[in-house]
């Protein structure tokens, strides 16, 4: 029998985690709150605005939303993510990308505070994610996918995961971290020869090709737990890059889309903001100590 890995009940968890976390700082006079930096109107920026927003309120982060023309240029920009940057009121920044394409987004990813730098997008963060250092702010995505590992009790050391995205809001970032716990990764992507003989063979299969229904049946065998990251559209239905009607018989435990990561990456960008105070407190404390 095909155990489900959902993701709402692991979002849960993380969600009482959080509302308690919340509330002791507020106790402790701290309100937690973060900024959302948005350029232009995008719907799918707006839609996910609106649910970070929703998901702020469930745990009790405040959000501040600034929005700016489609056609601001680069110097604004900057100017606001430092005003934004020394604002102590802001715990963490959430750009959201991508960026117009007269914006250069490495620059602007070089400017925001890595210690309010809740999206994982400065490259000090990204830099500790490879260096496997622990005390940076992580990527959503990626950290989602290893809570839902952990949370349905999958033994990480020595699991054999492939990996099918080499980019560095996914693939990447979750080798190293995969790494880290010492399970054997193998990462493929859009040049990689007979990529069914490699998923085949894996304990656990992450998919993010960003292709509906792309995997079927002879990607997987009946040991295979699959992970799939993948937000399509197959018309107006959500559907995730794996053929879920066709696969979910047959593989050992897969991640329904929706219902799946997605609910998982929102709470983990909540956990990067409780995570952001407690980097600021640090710093705060220490800097008042060499004082
Ligand atoms: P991306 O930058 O376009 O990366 C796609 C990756 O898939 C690339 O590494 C590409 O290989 C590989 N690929 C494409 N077609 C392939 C094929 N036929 N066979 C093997 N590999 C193939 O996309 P992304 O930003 O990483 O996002 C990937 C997916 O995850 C999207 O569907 C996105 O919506 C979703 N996503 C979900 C969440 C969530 O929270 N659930 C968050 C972020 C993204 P090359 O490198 O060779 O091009």
């Amino acid at each position: 029998m095909t155990k489900i890995l959902r993701g709402t009940p692991v979002a849960d968890q993380l969600k009482e985690q959080l509302s308690l976390k919340v509330n002791n700082y507020i106790n402790q006079g701290i309100n937690p709150k973060i900024a959302i930096l948005r350029v232009g109107n995008r719907p799918d920026d707006l839609a996910y605005e609106t649910r970070v927003f929703k998901n702020c309120q469930k745990v009790g982060i405040d959000v501040e939303s600034v929005n700016m023309d489609d056609n601001t240029i680069m110097v604004d920009l900057i100017a606001v993510i430092n005003k934004l940057n020394e604002n102590t009121d802001i715990h963490g920044i959430l750009i959201f990308r991508p960026l117009s394409a007269h914006l250069d987004e490495k620059i602007v990813a070089s400017k925001i505070n890595p210690q309010k730098d809740i999206d994982c997008m400065s490259p000090e963060n990204l830099v500790k994610i490879f260096a496997g250092e622990t005390t940076g702010l992580g990527p959503c995505t990626p950290l989602a996918v290893v809570a839902l590992l952990n949370f349905y009790e999958y033994e990480l050391s020595g699991l054999n995961v492939v990996i099918v995205n080499r980019s560095m809001v996914l693939g990447k970032p979750l080798s190293m971290m995969l790494l880290a716990s010492n399970s054997t990764v193998t990462i493929c992507h859009s040049k990689t020869k007979d990529l069914a003989v490699l998923t085949r063979q894996a304990d656990v299969v992450v998919t993010g090709v960003g292709r509906p229904k792309y995997f079927g049946q002879g990607f997987f065998t009946d040991q295979s737990s699959i992970v799939d990251v993948g937000i399509n559209f197959d018309g107006d239905q959500m559907c995730g890059d794996v053929d879920y009607d066709a696969v979910s018989d047959v593989c050992a435990a897969i991640t329904p889309v929706p219902g799946g990561i997605g609910a998982v990456t929102s709470m983990i960008l909540l956990q990067n903001v409780i995570k952001a105070i407690e980097i600021q407190q640090t710093h705060k404390n220490k800097k008042s100590q060499e004082e």
